[in-house]
């Protein structure tokens, strides 16, 4: 990632934060100072991630946390404020994506799996993030959106429908508490280079070659574009951004 910030002295949780875009922010947040609590559902991966990111001399733990379940999701940010005593930041970005199906043949079970993690997860960090940060009187969240959250597509209603409505949570959240010293945004991925879209990149070259023709930069992006545009709209540069959906997707968007 090219630009430098400093966050030194800040505390930031990512949920998701064991694999692709998620562990590139953790990794960013701790390289810029901050100290980090890396939350996600897949155990083992999250703690050799917050170890590995610790390794060089930086501050980080992991949290065993399923972000469909609440409790889970408030022990996560007590994890956060009991070992480094506040919470500045977070990225609420653990998501799934849901089997692509027919809009009439989407099944309840995919519609609900998928809005459990990728919006009710969302819902439940920031709940219990902003509990802490209007204590403080500050924080910065970024809720992890998509192009899914801006356009429509073929066989995607379901996932669409989850990041449709994280930036309704993060327009209405942001609009409650920019009064109160927290700004809260999302950010819209286009198509990016992570686990979630591996498999697709090695078995379906046609696929990733109508993508490409979609997003007019002509590649897929990288998590650490991703990561560079959260630590932005979390850096006091952004200070006067708050309740903004920003695509960060080669242009997918745009046309
Ligand atoms: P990824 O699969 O590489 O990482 C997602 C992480 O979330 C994994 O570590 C996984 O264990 C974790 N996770 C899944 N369910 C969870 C749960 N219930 N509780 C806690 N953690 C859970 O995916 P990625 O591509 O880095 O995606 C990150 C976010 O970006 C997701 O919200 C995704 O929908 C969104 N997104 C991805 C793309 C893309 O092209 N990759 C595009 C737009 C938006």
């Amino acid at each position: 990632m090219n630009p430098t910030y400093n966050f030194d002295g800040k505390v930031a949780l990512v949920t998701g934060a064991a694999s692709g875009m998620g562990l590139a922010t953790a990794r960013a947040f701790a390289d810029s100072g901050a100290a980090v609590v890396l939350a996600d559902l897949d155990h083992d991966a999250v703690q050799a991630a917050a170890k590995d990111i610790a390794a060089p001399g930086r501050r980080a733990i992991a949290v065993a946390c399923d972000v469909t379940d609440e409790s889970q999701v408030a022990a996560a940010v007590q994890r956060a404020v009991t070992e480094y005593g506040r919470l500045d930041i977070a990225f609420n970005n653990a998501g799934i994506q849901a089997p692509a199906a027919d809009a009439a043949d989407e099944t309840a079970e995919s519609f609900d799996s998928v809005n459990a993690v990728n919006l009710r997860g969302v819902w439940a960090a920031m709940k219990h993030e902003l509990r802490q940060m209007r204590i403080q009187g500050s924080g910065a969240i970024v809720n992890c959106s998509s192009l899914g959250g801006l356009v429509g597509l073929p066989e995607r209603a379901a996932y669409h429908a989850s990041k449709h409505g994280v930036i309704g949570l993060t327009r209405s959240a942001a609009v409650e508490y920019a009064p109160r010293g927290v700004r809260i945004n999302a950010v819209c991925p286009g198509v990016i280079d992570t686990p979630m879209v591996a498999e697709m990149v090695e078995n379906q070259a046609d696929a990733v070659a109508e993508i490409l023709k979609q997003q007019p930069a002509g590649r897929l992006g990288r998590a650490d574009e991703i990561a560079a545009a959260v630590l932005w709209l979390c850096s006091p540069g952004a200070s006067f951004v708050t309740g903004t959906a920003l695509p960060v997707d080669g242009g997918f968007t745009a046309h």
